[in-house]
């Protein structure tokens, strides 16, 4: 049987940079696409809108065509459709029983040219992991010390944040500076897949993919890459075949690189062996980014993708969307893409708040970008010109008065509540903050300003 959801998987790894899809498209049109089935040797993409359908056949067809050809899929073609006509393609499913699989290619050299640790923004959440995958990649094999071994080097953290990209990371590393070595990557089920396919083929027969073969594959290489060894199922001869490659790689003092979503310790399914085996280098986790740093990547991105978006709107998706950056990423695709239906330059902070009104929880009710939009309400003023520079008198009135109410109402730091203010210095912010509190003492005006943008958060 055709694993179409792998297929469509490793499709998706090469779409973007394919006659022009990027990121952004990609995650709008292309992510979004679920296979259903094959039929014809056309492969079935089910869209969640007719519009989505629409735009994927004018735009995407001949790229996701592309993508399927360069994993060396059988499918010549991609037919994408709704819902309603699904049951027509579901019914046929039945009848389709096995046609042969997709040859296989290897793909070991073949790296996501964009994740890349240049790419990749460094806080505090992830530095440890980034400086274990920077000197893995430098140095592969080699201990830092005889203390300090990054043998095997196992990442952990939770989804979307950044694992797979930091190995990727390596893999361009040192595709470009270290060209002879030879490196595999690869996704623990994709293992798994080869390891099924392999048991299930004949033991003897030359040139056939066989335990032999699998062995061969994994174990003849410079470095290893597992990505997501939580997926390591205790499948009778699995793990023990992959304790032996360990072994010979390790002995060799070839590289080892694993993920997990979380630590060895808690991976239930692994045995003992393989666990102690896998604790035995450097155990590095990445956390959840804080908001400087989501900032961070929200900007970097929009360097990467050539495109300009508000301040307000950075912040406003930093400070929602703050556990996953693959969300973020996403969310910031979607924004970009209201703000063009709608045929703006760059989307403004409504576009946003209707682009992932679905998508966004609030967390606590209110944030700095509501009490801006309040206190400009307040004031008759606009949100670009209380972040700008400008010092007319109503506009610093107001801008004060937000920042003193962003200070009394969240627990943000200084710093931050700065770079909301356009990139302002944090002794300034604490200047607005002390000149608006000490007149609140004695002065009606600002009082009753500041009462009343509070009740109109409520
Ligand atoms: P994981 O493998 O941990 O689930 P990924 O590596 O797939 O996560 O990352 C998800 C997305 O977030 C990718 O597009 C990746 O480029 C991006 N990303 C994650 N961490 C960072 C970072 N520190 N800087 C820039 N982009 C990041
Ligand atoms: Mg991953």
């Amino acid at each position: 049987m055709i694993d179409i959801q792998r297929i469509w998987q490793d499709a998706c790894q090469k779409i973007v940079g394919i006659e022009g899809v990027n990121a952004i498209s990609y995650s709008v049109w292309i992510q979004s696409l679920t296979p259903l089935c094959v039929k014809d040797n056309t492969l079935i993409l089910l869209a969640p809108s007719v519009n989505n359908k629409h735009v994927v056949n004018r735009s995407y067809k001949s790229a996701i065509q592309a993508a399927l050809q360069s994993i060396g899929s059988i499918f010549t073609d991609v037919r994408v459709i709704v819902d309603d006509e699904k049951d027509f393609y579901m019914k046929e499913i039945e009848e389709y029983s096995e046609q042969e699989a997709a040859p296989r290619i290897e793909k070991g050299t073949q790296f996501i040219s964009r994740y890349t640790f240049d790419n990749f923004v460094v806080g505090e959440s992830n530095k440890l992991a980034f400086h274990a995958a920077q000197s893995v990649a430098k140095s592969p094999g080699v201990a830092e010390n005889t203390y300090l071994s990054f043998n095997p080097l196992f990442l952990y953290g939770g989804v979307g944040l950044g694992k797979t990209h930091l190995l990727h990371s390596i893999g361009n590393y040192v595709n470009e500076h270290m060209p002879n070595l030879k490196v595999l990557y690869t996704p623990t089920e994709k293992l798994t897949n080869d390891y099924v396919e392999a048991i299930s083929n004949n033991r003897n027969e030359k040139g056939v993919f066989n335990l032999h073969a699998f062995r061969e594959k994994y174990r003849t290489v410079d470095m290893l890459m597992l990505d997501d060894v939580q997926f390591l199922q205790k499948r009778t001869g699995l793990q023990e075949v992959v304790f032996h490659i360990f072994n010979d790689l390790y002995q060799n003092g070839k590289q080892i690189v694993l993920t997990s979503d979380r630590p060895p310790s808690e991976i239930a399914t692994l045995e003992d062996r393989l666990r102690s085996r896998f604790e035995g280098g450097l155990i590095a986790d990445i956390g959840q980014p804080n908001l400087e740093m989501r900032i961070a990547i929200i900007r970097k991105k929009m360097i990467l993708e050539k495109i300009a978006v508000n301040d307000d709107v950075v912040y406003y998706l930093a400070e929602r969307i703050d556990s996953n950056i693959r969300e973020l990423e996403g969310s910031l695709a979607k924004v970009i893409f209201y703000a063009k239906l709608k045929g703006l330059p760059y989307p403004d902070i409504d576009t946003a708040k209707e682009a992932l009104k679905n998508t966004v929880q609030k967390k606590n009710g209110i944030d700095s970008s509501d009490i801006i939009q309040a206190t400009c309400n307040y004031f008759n003023i606009s949100q670009s010109d209380i972040i700008s520079k400008k010092r007319t008198k109503d506009i610093a009135e107001a801008r004060m008065i937000a920042i003193y109410i962003i200070t009394e109402m969240l627990s943000l730091p200084l710093v931050t509540i700065g770079q909301i203010f356009g990139g302002r210095d944090y002794s300034t912010i604490i200047h607005s903050r002390d000149k608006i509190a000490a007149a609140m003492k004695d002065d009606p005006d600002t009082i009753r300003a500041v009462k009343d943008i509070k009740s109109m958060l409520n």
